[in-house]
């Protein structure tokens, strides 16, 4: 059976399916992912969220060995949100979010923004701790762990799903959750999309929290004896409630070094927590403050990021920064090739993180820090440069070849497969055969072993 004529008996079965094929006016539009590099063709792409046609859907891609890609947000930088030639499953027009207020649960549907999920708890007064630029899809984001500003407070996104309807190869529905399935909920928090399509995510309810925002600017000269000052104090002083994003970039007309280090500092009581952080860099430096209300931050750096363009990243997690390290990237920020390339710190701190006692197939949950190499451009006459600086600066890190990478950074590459999945991870391998030994579910950063 071809793809039309699966796609034409599917919608005369079910009212609540809908199809875009090559030739309708949406699709242009709608195949395209947020990364402009993927340029992907789907041969068809279906919107709903009926169990049944989607159980028909499942066995047909089965069956006749098609590529199924799903798509939340589109966001992944290595453009999993679509396909070449096969059908792709649309869900960004399902966003609902239902609080639960009695058992402490939001239910997401997968096709919510941040955004979505930001705007509908936070006026109750709770929140999920999510990324930082607020059309990232939460499906994707989960699914692969998730950082943002309250991870020092309530973990990685991941850590915070509790429960998913899940639609296996088999056409089997079932609620991760429920016992027996113990091995599918860990799998799910960051073991990416491998195991099946998440139908609802159901995530803790927490409370929100009081935050102060701001930032740290350094220019130039002072820009690495900052980040070396910054990386002994994340080290050994910063506590589970400041979570700081620095940036290495260059300002976008002058070309300037900078350094902007973003903060989001939670239920302190005096503030007294940035001071110590200013009185720790050898600069005297005041912070600049930006605001203190949460859904503001949740999308202060959404115009940055806000046009799809070209994009190449890499993540390196190392487990220390390394004497060298503030020098090694400063080198490499004088050597960004254009105005949209950066290199983002990420401090994971898994010891200073308030312990949510949650098990994860998370990779990286051990790591201190994440380094992510980032370029945006928009002519593919380009592509070569900018790939080439990512790369570059991404292998100079030191035992980068062995470091592992976060999974939602990470391009896709032969050589990724392990780096964003913990090689003596058997149980990950394990719970992949039980679920998908087909590999029915394989537009992602795969496990084939
Ligand atoms: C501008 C920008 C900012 C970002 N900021 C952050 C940040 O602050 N913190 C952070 O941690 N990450 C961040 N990311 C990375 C982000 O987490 C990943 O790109 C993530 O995969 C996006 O999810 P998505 O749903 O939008 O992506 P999609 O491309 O739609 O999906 C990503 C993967 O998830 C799978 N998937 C999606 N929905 C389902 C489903 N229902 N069932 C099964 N599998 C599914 C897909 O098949 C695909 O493999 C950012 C990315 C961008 C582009």
């Amino acid at each position: 059976m071809n793809h039309r004529y699966f796609g034409d008996a599917l919608i005369s079965k079910y009212e609540d399916v809908s199809i875009i094929f090559p030739d309708d006016s949406t699709y242009e539009k709608t195949r395209q992912v947020y990364n402009r590099m993927h340029d992907l063709y789907p041969s068809m792409i279906i919107q709903t969220l009926n169990r049944a046609a989607l159980k028909e859907i499942v066995s047909f891609v089965t069956a006749n060995d098609i590529e199924l890609a799903i798509r939340g947000g589109g966001h992944h930088i290595a453009g999993f949100g679509s396909t070449q030639g096969g059908i792709l499953l649309d869900f960004s027009p399902y966003n609902d979010i239902v609080i639960d207020e009695n058992h402490k649960v939001a239910r997401v549907l997968p096709g919510a923004r941040l955004k979505d999920v930001d705007d509908a708890l936070c006026q109750h007064g709770y929140v999920i701790p999510t990324g930082t630029v607020s059309d990232t899809g939460i499906a994707g984001l989960t699914l692969g762990g998730g950082i943002g500003w309250l991870l020092g407070k309530y973990g990685y996104t991941c850590e915070n799903l509790v429960g998913a309807d899940v639609l296996l190869a088999t056409g089997a529905l079932v609620r991760a959750e429920d016992p027996g399935h113990e091995d599918l909920l860990w799998a799910l928090r960051g073991g990416g999309g491998n195991f099946g399509i998440v139908l609802e995510f159901r995530y803790k309810l927490s409370r929100l929290p009081s935050v102060y925002c701001g930032t740290l600017e350094f220019t130039e000269n002072d820009v690495e004896a900052a980040l070396s000052d910054l990386f002994e104090y994340l080290d050994n002083h910063c506590p589970s409630n400041l979570v700081v994003a620095p940036v290495l970039h260059r300002h976008k007309n002058s070309m300037e070094c900078m350094l902007s280090i973003d903060f989001c500092l939670s239920d302190s009581i005096d503030y007294s927590e940035i001071k110590n952080l200013e009185e720790y860099l050898s600069q005297t430096i005041k912070h600049t403050y930006l605001t203190s209300d949460f859904l503001t931050w949740q999308s202060w750096s959404d115009e940055r990021f806000a046009q799809p363009m070209r994009g190449y990243w890499k993540s390196v997690c190392p487990e220390i920064m390394g004497e060298n390290m503030p020098h090694l990237l400063t080198d490499w920020q004088k050597r960004i090739p254009g105005p949209n390339c950066s290199v983002m710190i990420e401090h994971l701190n898994p010891s200073r993180r308030e312990k949510s006692g949650v098990e994860s197939a998370l990779a990286i949950k051990t790591m201190n820090y994440g380094i992510l190499f980032s370029a945006r451009w928009t002519s593919s006459s380009d592509d070569a440069k900018y790939v080439s600086w990512v790369k570059s600066a991404a292998s100079s890190i030191t035992n980068a070849a062995e470091a592992l990478s976060y999974s939602n950074y990470t391009p896709d590459e032969e050589n990724t497969k392990s780096s964003v999945f913990s090689n003596s991870d058997n149980r990950l391998s394990f719970t992949k055969k039980k679920y998908d030994p087909l590999n029915v579910f394989r537009r992602n950063h795969n496990i084939t072993k």
